[in-house]
């Protein structure tokens, strides 16, 4: 099998380099939004306009803006792919719900690619070299077209054969980001299954009772962040001061969202690499923290308690752990299983009554018919569990064997069917 990876490593440019990217950057904007407007203009008029008809026309664009010949070719090129990308993904996605719709399901549009926007500055601050020839690794330098060399701290060998490379800028940092492609046999991971909660009490909570923690802001750094928020609003508007505080700012935040993703890259590879079968909530992020906020009606008695613990959801942003264990589940051979998330809080692992009454506190949960007394994010995640292989049928651990792959019509027709299972899609 193919396996595909992403290496991320800091890298260190000099003044002119540091420059050279940002140019870049702004370049490979404006040949994306120039094309942006074309593509619309001809889709407007039901004429066609391939990529390939407009990497034609970026040698006129170069002679009209003669700064574009000191970028990097390819990655200027590399922005007309994304265009076409962008609507390749849109007209997928309206496929789609033309499909669901012809089977009378109402699909929520917001779940879908939205039409191609322009790029402003400061959304996209990347550009990606496409040909691995071009580029050279040692283990304390990257060669990048243009650039040169470039420092790099290497915190990992890797593995497999260079796809891409991906430059991009976070709050003034830079980092480089390698695909790969590793072939490789991967065989059926044998071990036991496993649910998992992602939820409000403790960060990650497997069936089996492991809790995995995901650093929160501490104290002293919620002070931190708090100081640098208020300190960006004391500062006159557009002041060079303000600039700078709103830099110390993101600084702070890309630094505490690095050592959550950190932690919780450390809990998925460990889950991934333990468990035959892996099984998670479906869960709705976007849905629960639209209803948190209350409506005219229900101006919301609850919306206190639900911001807090909406806080906890996002802070560990559930949809980032599904992906990682999505990819990490197919590099151990493991299957991961995706389960309708109705009840799991509410039904009993021992009897399986489901009753909302039963969950007396946020620590404790007593089953009012049969008397059980569980952690409550225990209890989902054996919910989960139970759901997941019961799905599939079969045992666990054997149930599906290596993970396999699913069209995402078959995903959505899953969600549609409640609790049927499905597997990680590629
Ligand atoms: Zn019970």
């Amino acid at each position: 099998m193919l396996l595909r990876k992403a290496y991320r490593y800091r890298i260190y440019p000099d003044a002119a380099q540091e420059k050279l990217f940002g140019r870049t950057i702004g370049c490979c904007r404006l040949v994306y939004n120039l094309c942006l407007e074309q593509k619309n203009e001809y889709l407007r008029r039901r004429k066609s306009l391939s990529k390939f008809d407009q990497i034609k026309e970026l040698t006129a664009l170069k002679e009209e803006f003669d700064f574009l010949y000191e970028m990097p070719h390819h990655p200027l090129q590399q922005a007309v792919y994304d265009v076409h990308a962008a609507f390749d993904n849109y007209f997928a996605g309206l496929k789609r719900r033309r499909e669901l719709a012809m089977r009378g399901i109402k699909a929520n549009p917001e779940d879908f690619p939205k039409w191609p926007t322009f790029h402003k500055r400061g959304r996209k601050e990347s550009f990606r070299y496409p040909d691995p020839k071009q580029i050279k690794i040692e283990p304390e330098r990257i060669f990048l077209p243009k650039a040169g060399w470039v420092r790099i701290a290497m915190h990992r060998p890797i593995a497999g054969k260079i796809k891409n490379v991906t430059v991009s800028a976070i709050a003034g940092e830079w980092f480089v980001s390698a695909q790969t492609d590793l072939e490789s046999e991967i065989p059926v991971n044998r071990g036991p299954a496993a649910g998992i909660d992602l939820g409000s009490a403790q960060p990650i909570v497997l069936s089996d009772g492991t809790v995995f923690g995901i650093p929160r802001a501490a104290p002293t750094e919620r002070r931190k962040l708090e100081d640098a928020h208020r300190t960006v609003h004391r500062r006159k508007k557009g002041s060079k001061n303000r600039e700078k505080a709103k830099l110390r700012l993101a600084r702070l935040q890309a630094k505490a969202a690095r050592r959550r993703r950190d932690a919780a890259h450390k809990a998925t590879t460990t889950i991934a690499k333990n468990h035959g079968v892996v099984v998670i909530e479906d869960l709705k992020v976007k849905q629960l923290t639209k209803r948190g906020r209350g409506t005219a009606e229900d101006p919301g008695t609850l919306v206190k308690k639900r911001a807090n613990e909406n806080r906890a959801l996002l802070e560990i942003a559930p949809r980032t752990i599904r992906t990682m264990l999505e990819y990490k589940c197919r590099w151990y051979g493991s299957t991961l299983v995706v389960v309708d998330p109705a009840h799991t809080s509410e039904t009993c692992s021992a009897c399986g009554v489901v009753d909302p009454e039963s969950r007396i506190t946020r620590a404790r949960y007593v089953c009012g018919a049969c008397g059980g007394d569980f952690d409550p994010d225990v209890n989902a995640a054996r919910n989960i569990l139970i759901k997941g292989t019961s799905a599939t049928g079969g045992l666990p651990g054997m149930a599906c064997g290596s993970s396999q792959t699913i069209g995402r019509k078959q995903e959505e027709d899953a969600r549609e069917g409640g609790s049927s299972a499905l597997q990680g899609r590629e």
